[in-house]
């Protein structure tokens, strides 16, 4: 039976697009669908600008640690509107950039919603109807609220970029990548934050040690953060009377009247009552799997939404598979990418490739980085007999200045194998550095090839390769 296209991808995120591309690369007839800006999350409203931000927010640390150096130059005040201005033409030249691979490489656009009509069958809002071979869900996901009454007075992580005026205060609610990368941001942008999280210390999942390190790094720069602490109620500041009248009696569900984000009095299990000019959620994200017609053709949806694929990114319906956040593996970028690419081997080269979702390195970019790979102390320490190695110091690049900076290098090994079987770094640029040693742990080196690997002096990272005895062993 002859089809419309060879395939039809929905969601012109990272892992959509390079699906796409690589499957048109080798002559199939190829059709993309996208609702809102091509890049998605990614691009439009998460790595990217968010990277760029992190980047805004350095320089008051850096000009201060230059004045400390011996410059004279003052900063002086930070101009979120000319940034933003700026952001967003970055953000609409990246775009056209994707749109532009996407032409090239022969894939057809389309600037609308899909919904699958069928197994090989995809309905546009525009009214077409179009006929696939295979159907590649790639619709990522999106962040969440906490279900409770006014929370429509919070922002989301999708409405930073676009503020026209950063707030005087906020609070961020959240202990995750989200909300520690957007505390140490937006401090940095000389916002007054405060930071709610309410498990015991945030960073749930990351190495302890390593938490424990950025959430006394935090609090020495400035975020007030709060642990074991959460929202229990909130109502709108600025309403008329708006203690008196929103204050719901005990045991009695608030009024649910917010619409927007905007001003909140916010009343927190620590018994306080504090106003705050903004309130973030960053509360974590949901696949975007609802009103798309999965349900409709027998497409399996777990509890928390995701879609459920095999190891080669197909679905409970032959002909239509599934990659990135939608499916809720490991909600990065490169991840989504690699499963875009597995995807074109598996189904367009005649080349079975299931993405291998071992040992992903990552960072989250606070103040300092945190960059991870492999298993965290407590994890490793379950699974079998290991050796800890594991240094923490102050810089000399900060120290010379007097800053109460650390930086922590830490390696986890296993006593059986030798193989480095964790690394966590908590420093400056750690992001770049967990790159690099990230292939060394992919690659199941051991120790003693670490330490084989000659020293580059003066640097933090040396230490990588100068740890000679564990700090313990369990
Ligand atoms: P996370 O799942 O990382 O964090 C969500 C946080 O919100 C957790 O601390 C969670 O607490 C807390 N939380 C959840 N529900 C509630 C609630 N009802 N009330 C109070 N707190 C709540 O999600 P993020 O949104 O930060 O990030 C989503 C994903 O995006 C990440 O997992 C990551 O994979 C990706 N990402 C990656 C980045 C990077 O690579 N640098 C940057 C940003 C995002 P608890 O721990 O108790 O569950």
């Amino acid at each position: 039976m002859a089809f419309d296209v060879d395939l039809f991808v929905i969601g012109g995120g990272s892992g959509g697009v390079r699906a796409a591309r690589t499957a048109a690369e080798t002559g199939a007839k190829v059709a993309l669908a996208e609702e809102s800006r091509m890049g998605g999350t990614c691009v439009i409203r998460g790595c990217v600008p968010k990277k760029l931000m992190v980047f805004a927010s350095e320089f008051r640390t850096t000009s201060a640690l230059a004045r400390d150096y011996g410059w004279s130059a003052e900063t002086g005040a930070f101009n979120w509107r000319s940034f933003r201005t700026h952001l967003h033409q970055e953000l609409d030249r990246l775009e056209g950039i994707y749109r532009s691979l996407l032409e090239r490489s022969g894939v057809t656009m389309h600037d609308t919603r899909a919904r699958i009509t069928g197994p090989n069958e995809v309905s546009l809002e525009t009214g077409e109807t179009i006929s696939a071979g295979h159907i590649l869900v790639a619709t990522g996901g999106h962040p969440v609220r906490p279900d409770m009454p006014n929370s429509a007075l919070g922002m989301v992580s999708d409405d930073i970029f676009n503020l026209d005026e950063l707030p005087e205060s906020i609070l961020i609610v959240g202990g995750g990548y989200i909300a520690c990368e957007f505390a140490c941001i937006l401090n940095g942008l000389g916002v007054k934050v405060t930071q709610f999280y309410r498990g015991a210390q945030i960073l749930r999942g990351f190495d302890e040690e390593a938490r424990g390190l950025i959430a006394e790094m935090m609090r020495e720069q400035g975020i007030d953060l709060h642990v074991g602490t959460n929202i229990v109620d909130m109502w709108p500041a600025d309403a008329p009377g708006s203690a008196e009248t929103m204050s719901a009696p005990a045991g009695e569900r608030r009024p649910d009247t917010a619409t927007e984000p905007g001003p909140v009095i916010v009343k927190a299990t620590n018994g306080s009552e504090q106003r705050f000019e903004r309130l973030f959620f960053a509360t974590g994200r949901a696949p975007n799997s609802k009103g798309i017609g999965l349900e409709d053709v027998g497409i399996t949806i777990n509890r928390r939404g995701a879609i459920e694929v095999d190891n080669f990114s197909q679905t409970s319906v032959p002909s239509i598979y599934a990659i990135g956040d939608v499916t809720d593996r490991i909600q990065l970028t490169p991840v989504a990418i690699r499963e875009g690419m597995a995807f074109t081997e598996t189904v367009f080269k005649d080349n079975p490739t299931a993405v291998d979702h071992e040992n992903v390195p990552s960072a989250v970019f606070t103040q300092p980085e945190l960059g991870t790979i492999g298993l965290a102390e407590e994890a490793a320490r379950e699974q079998e007999e290991i050796e800890v190695y594991c240094t923490s110091f102050r810089p000399m690049r900060t120290a010379f200045a007097g800053h109460p900076h650390r930086v922590l290098f830490k390696l986890i090994v296993s006593k059986a194998t030798r193989k480095v079987l964790g690394c966590h770094i908590v420093a400056d640029a750690a992001g770049e550095l967990i790159q690099m040693v990230g292939i060394a742990v992919k690659a199941g080196l051991t120790k003693e090839d670490f330490d084989r690997t000659v020293a580059v002096h003066p640097t933090m990272s040396e230490e990588l390769v100068t740890m000679r005895e564990p700090v313990r062993t369990a």
